[in-house]
């Protein structure tokens, strides 16, 4: 719980949080503001060595919590189907690459067809892509996202969903991503974050805040703090099931894009010791 806390040793923060940086500016920035994990989203490994991206991650100390993102595996085209198994298999070797445990997946939907039907079409994605996650040592966390991206982003849109299928697919190296922006609205979030604890389904927890308003269905999360998610009361339920992982802060925001990138990344930091 937030009042507990004192340092910074569970803070990690996305990549794609200060998306005008690239990777070397965000180990170098993360670093000398005392940040101890990364999530690296894939925009900035485009174009790197992944060989000199390591070293640079080895040398800087930073945790690399997990790479984002794979997923998107439900199409009507079977062309794009095998096209989303081609990506995730690259994710995954990028993954190995730098030394990430974990690949999160947005898992995609195509509102061309049922969400039974892109439901289907994940889990068989999953399955497909599992023998080199496993081979690679990469474990693949199922992110249920907001049920306002169910026609395009993912047919995975509960935590209730997102048990039921690591829990078919029944296997270590499948697991689930909680993040509060997805999630917080849930009648019944507390019972699946036990559930998925117990199960031992919890691979990340991210964390961000929901704007009221929100103007923009994608690049408008808010910093902790700035909306309406009770985030200590869900981090509490998730540190409950024994989970012993980073706190990743997640934010998409045009806004906060717009600021300085430094003095952002110290608003993160008050927002995670006082609204986290
Ligand atoms: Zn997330």
């Amino acid at each position: 719980m937030a009042s507990e806390l004192n340092d910074f040793s569970k803070l990690c923060v996305h990549t794609l949080t200060t998306k005008p940086w690239n990777l070397r500016q965000c180990v170098e920035n993360y670093s000398a503001a005392g940040i101890r994990g990364i999530t690296i989203w894939r925009n900035v490994l485009d174009g790197q060595n992944l060989k000199e991206a390591r070293k640079l991650l080895d040398d800087s100390g930073l945790d690399v919590v997990s790479v984002a993102r794979g997923g998107f595996f439900p199409s009507a085209e079977k062309e794009k189907r095998q096209a989303a198994i081609d990506d995730n298999l690259f994710a995954i070797e990028q993954a190995a690459a730098v030394g990430a445990p974990v690949i999160v997946l947005v898992c995609g939907a195509d509102g061309r067809q049922s969400l039974q039907k892109s439901r289907d079409q994940i889990r068989e994605g999953i399955v497909k892509i599992l023998p080199q996650a496993k081979a690679a040592g990469v474990k693949l966390a199922i992110e249920p996202l907001h049920p306002m991206y169910a026609g395009d982003r993912s047919a995975i849109n509960t935590l209730e969903q997102a048990n039921d299928m690591a829990e078919e697919i029944n296997s270590e190296y499948v697991g689930i991503a909680v993040d509060v922006y997805h999630l917080w609205w849930d009648a019944h979030l507390q019972q699946e974050i036990k559930r998925c604890g117990q199960n031992g389904n919890l691979l990340a927890f991210h964390v961000c805040d929901w704007n009221v308003p929100t103007v923009d269905f994608l690049n408008d999360r808010g910093l902790m703090g700035d909306g309406c998610i009770n985030i200590p009361q869900i981090r509490g339920w998730v540190e409950e099931t024994g989970f012993r992982g980073y706190d990743e802060v997640e934010i998409f925001s045009d806004k906060y894009w717009a600021t300085d990138q430094k003095e952002y990344l110290e608003k993160i930091k008050q927002a995670y010791l006082t609204k986290t």
